[in-house]
């Protein structure tokens, strides 16, 4: 096992890697930029490396500077968190050939599933169910237009190299086929550096559904159920449950069990997300996340394990500690994001918390990295915390998200806590009768979005 890492991310998320390796008794050196001198990550590590200034290519990117930040501390392994470095396959095999470990999948894995469409291609030989469309990427125009008869509209045309809800545009007929190709394209070109683009059938009524998967790295792989992550804004979560409302124990296993034998013939290594969306009963593949995610806690809080700890295992070449039949869920999780941001347009919000108290209690998890008069930089992405509770069943986790809202405190900058308030009130929330598209119109209408 390791003696130390370092962790190569800020915020939370750092926070909750150094608190899994605490557990495991292995010392931990964080990184940050000038920003983030007094974060609650750079004083809650053993040991802290300034590696640049504020903005993220300078700093939370900077490879050079966080290779040398593990020689001079001597950590042995890096754990990238999500974001930043997390799917750079670039870094892993700088990481690699300077004899250190990275706590995540191969730099092979990261590049297959981080192009959409080879991951698309990848999953269809394992035997993975995906949407129906163009096989593989679309040269020009005539091609979209041809492809676009051809499935029916509406369709969808993504950026191969695109991620975070960017780099894709809904075409609703062909005559918006022209506008939504060429913005599709620019935009992939423009944020990622690849203009390549693939045409999808857009489905009008899904929900997204992602299954959790582990791997050892040497043919053995187990999943953890499902996540519901159907409430999105702008195509980004804002609340994730786990089970998902709609899907039967018959429907976990099996699709479970497609993605844990697809990842353990790939010899996967560490924890992965396939994402779904799934309508009238079958699940369609849209991409493949080989990194931890924002919303893993619902997934921890249902199996009673820690993720983190178990990438950690695995990296350091150990077994994994769990196996398939270990793993029953138990009871109901809910995470909501709270982003520093003004409603009703989500603008960032950065500032001085003037007054920050987390909620407390039993089946109550707050994931942040506030602290009273810490000051929130402008730089970075607005997620200042998650809070995730448990009950023994969806109602008695809803009266325990209500409960937990109430008690949270965070003065001095607007949170979306006001929005999370507001959707509980609502019935279908009540009900869990949402898709990906429910919480886009009801801010249309009850904030005019
Ligand atoms: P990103 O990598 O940017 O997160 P994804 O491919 O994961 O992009 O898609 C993000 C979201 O976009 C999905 O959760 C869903 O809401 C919507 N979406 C993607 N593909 C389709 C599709 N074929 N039909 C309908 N909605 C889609």
């Amino acid at each position: 096992m390791f003696d130390k890492i370092l962790i190569a991310n800020r915020g939370e998320i750092a926070l909750r890697v150094i608190r899994a390796a605490r557990e495991m008794g292995i010392a931990t050196v964080a990184v940050h930029s000038t920003a983030d001198s007094d974060a609650m990550h750079v004083r809650m590590a053993d040991e802290s490396v300034c590696i640049g200034p504020p903005p993220s290519p300078q700093s939370y990117l900077s490879i050079p500077a966080i290779i040398s930040a593990c020689e001079i501390t001597g950590a042995q392994a890096i754990h990238p968190g999500y974001g930043f470095l997390s799917e750079n396959a670039g870094f892993v095999q700088i990481v690699e050939d300077h004899g250190l470990s990275f706590i995540g999948p191969t730099a092979e894995h990261i590049r297959v599933m981080g192009d959409k469409i080879t991951a698309k291609d990848t999953m269809k030989d394992l035997g993975v169910p995906c949407v129906p469309g163009s096989d593989g990427g679309v040269p020009d125009l005539d091609a979209a237009k041809r492809i676009g008869e051809e499935i029916g509209y509406p369709v969808i045309i993504k950026a191969t190299a695109g991620g975070g809800g960017r780099g894709m545009k809904v075409a609703q007929t062909a005559a918006d086929m022209e506008s939504a190709f060429m913005t599709a394209r620019a935009e992939g070109k423009a944020a990622f550096g690849n203009d390549e683009v693939y045409i999808e059938k857009y489905l009008t009524t899904p929900r997204h559904i992602e299954i959790q998967v582990f791997g050892d790295g040497k043919g053995t792989a187990v999943h953890l159920g499902e996540r519901d992550c159907s409430l999105q804004r702008r195509h980004q979560k804002v609340f994730e449950e786990a089970p998902g409302p709609c899907i039967t124990p018959e429907e976990r296993a099996r699709i479970g069990k497609v993605c844990a034998d697809a990842v353990a013939r790939i010899n996967y290594v560490g924890a992965g997300t396939i994402e779904f969306l799934y309508e009238n009963g079958e699940f369609y593949f849209i991409e493949m996340n080989t990194r931890l995610q924002v919303e893993h806690p619902v997934t921890e809080g249902i199996f009673g394990v820690d993720l983190v700890r178990e990438q950690i295992r695995v990296a350091a070449g150990q077994p994994m500690s769990f196996g398939q039949d270990d793993l029953q869920i138990n009871g109901h999780a809910i995470e909501v994001r709270i982003n520093a941001e003004r409603l009703p347009n989500f603008a960032p919000c950065p500032g001085k918390i003037s007054a920050y108290h987390a909620p407390g209690g039993l089946g109550v998890r707050m994931d942040s990295a506030l602290y009273n008069g810490y000051s929130i930089p402008p730089y970075y992405d607005s997620l200042i915390g998650k809070l995730i509770v448990q009950g023994r069943d969806r109602a008695e986790a809803l009266a325990r998200l209500s409960r937990a809202l109430g008690e949270l405190i965070v003065d001095g900058v607007d949170t979306t806590v006001p929005l999370f308030d507001a959707l509980l009130q609502e019935p279908d929330i009540l009900s869990g009768d949402y898709n990906i598209h429910w919480l886009e119109r009801w801010l249309e209408a009850n904030m005019g979005e």
